[in-house]
């Protein structure tokens, strides 16, 4: 290649404000898991997590323990202990890697967050299969070992057109579960309340959008690699006036950086769309390699996942059910690929990379022929390198970088 040197990743002034606040709500959890009060919730990334704010539960994420691991490269030294109590490694290496921390008693969150000894200890799980069913397995498990209620919405999945019986069957679901977590919480459901929720959700998520956005000017200020970073607040603080606040800060910053052409790769050649989960243990690595290539991955599925248009106050509990259904992960192959050719068109790319990640099936769209069905259709090259979230023994670091190097030289010529 020849092109390659060092060029260091560009900070990002907001981040101070970012860790303040994620901070602020870690400590919060550890605060309401040692008094008891308010009452914690477990629940997955995407929902019903407004209701349960509604009612005064401080959430938790397992998901985003499970980046942790990933991203403190700490995943590999827990998946066999769960693989021994009989959870396979080719299951989400998410469920594997938190399962198998709790195993062993460690968190990353001691280490990030002095006083902090544990996971915050849940009243209540609540899941939503819509992305997966890897997260009720992940859910039962701890609802067994920690003898704590579960609580679960099944969401059709593969869905083309959204009908209402499938809204309704997710309202009625959500319905259900109140009276149960109202007794667990001891607050009585609000409406009102609940409208509040959803349009402190619905400003995060419009403030997010914006900010990915800020990524269709030529050069992107911000690479993928930054945003996933970035979208920590969309996923644990959505719903609060924090991630709000922290996301107009954000904009402002990227917005500027935009109308000066202050990229985030200096001398952006190539724009990349990044379908599929991160590499959490090597995002450094990758985001310094680009840099390296003058290649600026500029959209990707995963941080659009966090974009929910469906929420209106209006219509709270509808709403939600629209939101957590209209999302990418939950719909079927012809809805997937129209998404990321849409995408691919309003961001300009060049090229489009699909991360195989072995332990997630629902998250790795390169597998029944739709990189090849975007080449020809958009005129644009696909590559596909193979990985994981978070098992880094099914990442070759050779042979992705000695692909991804081709495929930039492709785009070349
Ligand atoms: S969608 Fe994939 S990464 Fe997320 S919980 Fe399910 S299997 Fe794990």
């Amino acid at each position: 290649m020849g092109e390659e040197k060092t060029v260091a990743i560009k900070k990002i002034q907001a981040s101070g404000q970012m860790r303040k606040i994620m901070s602020d709500y870690f400590y919060a959890l550890n605060r309401a898991s040692e008094e008891g009060h308010p009452k914690v919730a477990w629940c997955t990334s995407v929902g019903p997590a407004e209701l349960l704010l509604s009612l005064g539960f401080v959430v938790y994420y397992p998901e985003n323990h499970g980046a942790m691991l990933g991203s403190t490269r700490t995943a590999n030294t827990y998946i066999p202990a769960a693989s021994a109590i009989g959870y396979s490694p080719d299951i989400c290496s998410y469920l594997t890697s938190d399962i198998g921390a709790y195993i062993k008693k460690e968190t990353p969150l001691s280490r990030a967050y002095e006083g902090v000894c544990s996971v915050p200890k849940p009243d209540v799980l609540v899941f939503n299969t819509n992305q997966c069913r890897d997260v009720q397995d992940w859910f039962n498990w701890y609802s067994r070992e920690l003898k704590v209620p579960v609580l679960g919405l099944s969401t059709c999945r593969g869905i083309g057109k959204i009908r209402a019986d499938h809204l309704r069957s997710i309202v009625d679901q959500i319905e259900d579960m109140i009276p149960p977590l109202e007794k667990i919480s001891g607050q009585a459901f609000d409406i009102d309340r609940l409208r509040s929720v959803v349009a402190l959700s619905k400003e995060c998520t419009e403030l997010w959008k914006r900010v990915l956005e800020t990524n269709m000017s030529s050069p992107a200020p911000m690479s993928f690699f930054d945003a996933i970073i970035q979208m920590g607040p969309a996923v644990v603080l959505r719903g609060s006036q924090a991630a709000v606040d922290y996301y107009k800060v954000l904009l402002k910053e990227l917005e500027d950086r935009a109308v000066q052409k202050d990229g985030a790769v200096e001398g952006e050649r190539f724009r990349l769309y990044w379908d599929g989960m991160p590499i959490w243990g090597k995002l450094r690595d990758l985001a310094e390699f680009f840099i390296s290539l003058r290649t600026a991955v500029v959209v990707s599925t995963y941080c659009n996942s966090w974009i929910f248009d469906g929420f209106d106050p209006a219509d709270p509990l509808m709403s939600m059910a629209r939101a957590y259904t209209e999302i990418f992960i939950v719909r079927d192959e012809n809805t997937k690929e129209r998404s990321i050719e849409q995408m691919a068109d309003k961001y300009e790319v060049d090229g489009i990379l699909f991360h195989d990640a072995k332990t997630c099936p629902n998250n790795s769209n390169n597998r029944y022929g739709m990189p090849e069905r975007l080449t020809q259709r958009l005129g644009i090259p696909t590559l596909v390198i193979n990985g994981d979230l978070n098992d880094l023994r099914c990442y070759s670091e050779e042979q992705a970088k000695t692909n991804i190097e081709a495929f930039i030289e492709q785009l070349e010529a």
